[in-house]
């Protein structure tokens, strides 16, 4: 097909490339300038997490959320990644911790024992400074371990299991839980589940989509469950939006359920108001 474009498809395909480095680089300007001015636009949003047997709100996911002035809300998938890129997700990392966990702390006291659940990008674990610092967050607010979940993309589990399995270790011994996000997307495999340093594997929302109809979704998280449960480990299904994928998720004993049905992330008023009051 593109030899019949000839010449028109070169030019096109470069000029929009040429516009993806374009918006990279202003969003990298526009991050640097908010991360200067004190965490300008950036705020923290939660997303509950549910008892699958319960169906009680035993914690949150903090999803970070950036809006800047001029180009607007920007989602975290694309700018995480420039974040990593220009050495800026230590800094915004650790100011997401800490507005968790303070987070956690409150609402713990009408919660006892709620869980807060941070997304961890693989740079900060290669921080010398990373384990002291979230030790202190914790004291500090007087948050158990316990009632911490970090969560790493599943790629980094595999890739740099080697490099990472120390500071796994020192983090588990602090009481603090990991959770293999998005399960399924990267390239581990089922076997490699039983040596997995994680405590809780979420599995990708893909694999939910059209869970009644497609029996390899169904029989794929069938298969995780069973296995995860058999090493001990818990399960999270993401991405429930349909009171359908919930009885089916449920019914083969998923221990924790979030999604769009229950709530889409909201502000910490808004989940306070919702969930908590
Ligand atoms: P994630 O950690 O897998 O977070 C779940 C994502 O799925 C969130 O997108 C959430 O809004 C979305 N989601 C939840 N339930 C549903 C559902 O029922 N349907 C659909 N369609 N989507 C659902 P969000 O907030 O845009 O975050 C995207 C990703 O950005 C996160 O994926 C995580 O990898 C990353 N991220 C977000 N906050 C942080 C952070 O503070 N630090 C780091 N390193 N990464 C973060
Ligand atoms: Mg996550
Ligand atoms: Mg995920
Ligand atoms: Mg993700």
């Amino acid at each position: 097909e593109s030899k019949h474009r000839g010449k028109n498809t070169v030019s096109f395909f470069s000029a929009d490339m040429t516009e993806a480095k374009l918006r990279r680089l202003e969003l990298s300007d526009r991050l640097q300038a908010s991360v200067l001015e004190g965490m300008r636009g950036f705020s923290v949003h939660y997303q509950p997490l549910v008892n699958a047997d319960t169906m009680r709100i035993d914690g949150a996911e903090a999803l970070l959320r950036w809006k800047d002035e001029s180009l607007g809300p920007v989602g975290p998938d694309e700018f995480i990644p420039v974040l990593e890129s220009y050495g800026l997700i230590g800094q915004v990392g650790r100011w997401v911790l800490e507005r968790a966990v303070e987070q956690c702390a409150a609402w713990s006291k009408a919660r006892s024992g709620f869980i807060m659940n941070v997304n961890i990008s693989y740079l900060q674990l290669f921080e010398s400074d990373f384990i002291p610092f979230v030790k202190q967050v914790l004291d500090e607010s007087q948050v158990n371990p316990s009632q911490l979940v970090l969560e790493m993309t599943e790629s980094y589990f595999v890739t740099d299991l080697d490099a990472l399995k120390t500071t796994f270790d020192r983090l588990r011994s602090l009481g603090i839980r990991l959770a293999m996000d998005d399960f399924g997307t990267g390239y581990s495999s089922l076997g490699m589940l039983s040596q997995s340093p994680a405590d809780i594997v979420k599995i990708d929302r893909m694999f939910i989509r059209n869970i009644d109809g497609e029996a390899f979704n169904r029989s794929f998280i069938d298969a995780v469950i069973d296995l995860c449960h058999s090493v001990g480990i818990e399960v999270t299904v993401e991405g429930v939006e349909e009171p359908t994928e919930l009885d089916t998720v449920r019914s083969i004993g998923a221990d924790c359920i979030q999604g769009f049905l229950v709530s889409r992330p909201l502000s910490a008023a808004d989940f306070e108001e919702r969930f908590l009051a």
